[in-house]
């Protein structure tokens, strides 16, 4: 098997940032992506340094010509890719009918992975065990926004409806790509500390990133276009 290469978005820090820790340690080439190449390199050197092959890319996930020119480089170097994680996000508030808000939240966690995903898809396609993760939220869920006491507390209307559109781009990419080597599945990391978590969410991001890891690293076998949390499928 050929070396692994990743994408992570949002790679400078909270979950986006242990996840490239945690796929670098297991031996992957990691592509740290952020809004800017000093941001992305500097999140790089530590894990370079620890030995980690990590790699900061200029990533800024809204901005189509950054997206073009990664999808042709990648290429260019690498040839394929084989692990995208979508984990960019942004929660603003956008309740009491603040359509800026409800927009940008949607070109931060819905369009932008929308067009990364169609865009790096022939490179993952290139590859003999292509992953991608969806970083989405079970606030995004519409089963647990009827039935479950913290969803139906917590989160933004914007927010809420954007990962739910992201879980549908999961099942959609996941049946359209059903005969390929390709799996697309969604993640919840848990309520995580991170700065958009908060100090006082229940989750280490250490925890936190592991689902994501686990998705993007399984077998043929595994899920495909399924929703999970910790080992465990959640409802849509
Ligand atoms: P943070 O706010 O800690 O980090 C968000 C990351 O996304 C930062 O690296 C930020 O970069 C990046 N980002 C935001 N907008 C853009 C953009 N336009 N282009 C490139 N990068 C961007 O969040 P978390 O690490 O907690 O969250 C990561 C993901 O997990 C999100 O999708 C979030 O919705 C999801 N999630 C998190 C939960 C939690 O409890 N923490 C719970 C459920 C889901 P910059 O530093 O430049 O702003």
């Amino acid at each position: 098997m050929t070396q692994k290469i990743a994408l992570v978005t949002g790679a400078n820090r909270g979950l986006g940032l242990e996840i490239s820790k945690q796929l670098g340690a297991l031996g992957i080439t990691v592509l740290m992506g952020a809004r800017t190449l000093s941001s992305a390199e500097a999140a790089a050197k530590p894990l370079s340094a620890a030995g980690i092959d990590a790699v900061g890319v200029q990533l800024e996930v809204t901005n189509k010509d950054d997206i073009a020119a990664l999808a042709e480089w990648i290429d260019r170097r690498y040839g394929k890719l084989d692990i995208l994680i979508n984990n960019a996000g942004i929660v603003l508030r956008s309740s009491g009918g603040n359509l800026d808000a409800f927009r940008q939240t949607f070109e931060v966690n819905t369009f932008a992975p929308f067009l990364l995903t169609e865009s790096l898809l022939p490179l993952l396609l290139k590859s003999e065990a292509g992953r991608i993760v969806n970083q989405s939220s079970a606030i995004g869920s519409i089963t647990l926004m009827h039935t479950d006491e913290t969803v139906r507390k917590l989160g933004d209307p914007a927010y809420a409806a954007s990962k739910a559109a992201l879980n549908m781009l999961t099942a959609y990419w996941a049946q359209k790509l059903e005969s390929t080597a390709l799996k697309v599945n969604s993640v919840h990391p848990g309520l995580v500390q991170t700065d958009m978590g908060g100090a006082n969410a229940e989750i280490p991001v250490e925890e936190g990133a592991k689902t994501a890891v686990a998705l993007a690293t399984i077998d043929a076998d595994g899920p495909n276009g399924q929703f999970y949390y910790m080992g465990k499928p959640l409802p849509w």
